[in-house]
């Protein structure tokens, strides 16, 4: 007998489209996908709208400004009211993470209502030296390199670092993945410097210019070059550039590295331009309208490969806007807005396909990441990570009504159109009709398969 039948929902696969078929549920998998499923316990009724696996984001950040455990409560309630069922974690610092590694699994396990995987940021030789450990004692396949670092908050590493770094992912095969920070240090830090000393109380437009285009393009080429040397699979995180995907578009048509692209979902629907001033300053820095059009056209043409946030939580004591461009915070809540965000922009304000985003959302970071087919696909055996998608639900965003502890968003008062009506999450309904019904700590770490 199953748990759980999803009726009269039009069911996402990659390859063949909008399906009309039911989707059984039992014991937390996906058991039957069929027609005139019978004998559950629970009937969810999904009538007109989408039913598709729950969006991952490869990329977020939790316990920068505030308490880790605060934070993975908090913020991945957000991330579930915006259909986010799996986070891949940023983990940084210049500390051991053999012995920090099992305490954060401990809080994830407790805290969190989404499952998460974990990525380690790697900084020193000691920490370059536990890789292999990580890997194989924790199942953390991807490493991630900083080609400029974050001023105040930690360095960036050299290319001869990168290099030993792809090295050891390189060894460690094909379920492994490099992530990279593609911004040259140098070159952002002369823009910055020059800005700074020009216009040190400028506005979001005047921080653009502390991170050029051409840092980007130019660190995605070295970066490409390096993992095709050393022979590993490369990420390259938040791309923020027309530029930076131009130029990864020529490399994935005419060199060897084995690269996937990622831009973030900020990038994709504001800019430097917007309402909210400071309080979208970022690294790297939100750009142009043009920027926009671009990053559109390489979700596309399959320049981009995958969607994430790059969420940092913070209050707006702690964004101290009113310190001015040089003095506010980097970073933005986004996790509830992540997905409906680039519903309302992509598909419904430029005609993008439907399939293309959810693909990027989902299936795509899956593979990249090595959790598929247990997560990304609604198939026979995966995980019940599920979300009812209605686009036409328009809502107008206010934070206060948003899930995250923070109290600002880059979308304040936005009418967003396109946002999912119920989340499963391991065959169980978490959100419903603007209610998160799990409590904290239904989430899992995901040991990934070495
Ligand atoms: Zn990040």
């Amino acid at each position: 007998m199953l748990d759980l039948i999803i009726r009269n929902g039009k069911v996402f696969n990659p390859e063949k489209g909008f399906l009309d078929v039911e989707v059984g549920i039992k014991d937390g998998k996906i058991a039957e996908i069929g027609k005139n499923l019978s004998g559950a316990a629970e009937v969810l009724d999904a009538s007109g709208n989408i039913v598709m696996p729950g969006v991952i984001d490869p990329h977020i950040h939790l316990g920068i400004f505030n308490d880790f455990a605060v934070e993975c409560e908090h913020e991945t309630r957000a991330a579930l009211a915006g259909g986010v069922t799996t986070c891949g974690l940023f983990m940084g610092g210049d500390q051991s993470y053999l012995g920090q590694v099992g305490g954060l699994i401990d809080v994830i396990e407790a805290k969190s209502s989404v499952d998460m995987f974990m990525h380690l940021a790697i900084f020193t030789p000691d920490q370059m030296d536990e890789m292999e450990a990580c890997y194989q004692e924790f199942g953390i396949t991807s490493f991630k390199f900083y080609m400029a670092g974050v001023k105040g908050v930690f360095p960036n590493v050299s290319d001869g670092f990168i290099l030993d770094g792809f090295k050891k992912i390189a060894k460690f095969g094909d379920n492994a993945i490099a992530c990279v920070h593609c911004e040259d240090q140098s070159i952002i830090d002369r823009a910055f410097d020059e800005v700074s000393a020009q216009n040190p109380d400028g506005t979001l437009g005047d921080w653009a210019k502390t991170g050029p285009d051409i840092a980007e393009e130019e660190a995605i080429m070295r970066a490409c070059y390096l993992a095709e040397k050393a022979g590993n699979r490369l990420y390259i995180v938040h791309i923020s550039s027309k530029a930076g995907a131009d130029r990864l578009a020529k490399i994935k048509k005419n060199e060897g590295a084995a690269v996937f692209g990622e831009t973030t979902s900020a990038y994709l629907t504001v800019n430097k331009d917007g309402a909210f001033g400071l309080k979208g300053k970022m690294l790297p820095p939100l750009r142009d309208a043009s920027d926009n059009d671009g990053l559109w056209e390489a979700v596309k043409n399959d320049t981009i490969d995958s969607l994430g946030t790059d969420n940092v939580s913070m209050t707006l004591e702690v964004k101290q806007e009113e310190k001015g461009m040089l003095g506010a915070m980097p970073g933005y809540p986004i996790l509830q807005t992540h997905f409906p965000a680039m519903i309302n922009e992509g598909y419904h304000k430029r005609g993008v396909d439907i399939e293309k985003i959810i693909t990027k959302a989902t299936v795509n970071p899956a593979k990249i990441f090595g959790l598929y087919p247990r997560k990304g696909i609604i198939a026979e055996g995966s995980d019940a990570d599920i979300v009812i998608l209605d686009l036409n639900l328009s809502r107008t965003v206010e934070s206060k009504e948003l899930f995250s502890y923070s109290d600002f968003s880059l979308f304040e008062g936005q009418d967003i159109k396109g946002w999912p009506r119920t989340v499963l999450k391991g065959g169980k309904v978490a959100y419903s009709d603007g209610k998160i019904v799990v409590e904290p700590g239904s989430g899992s770490f995901l040991k990934r398969k070495l």
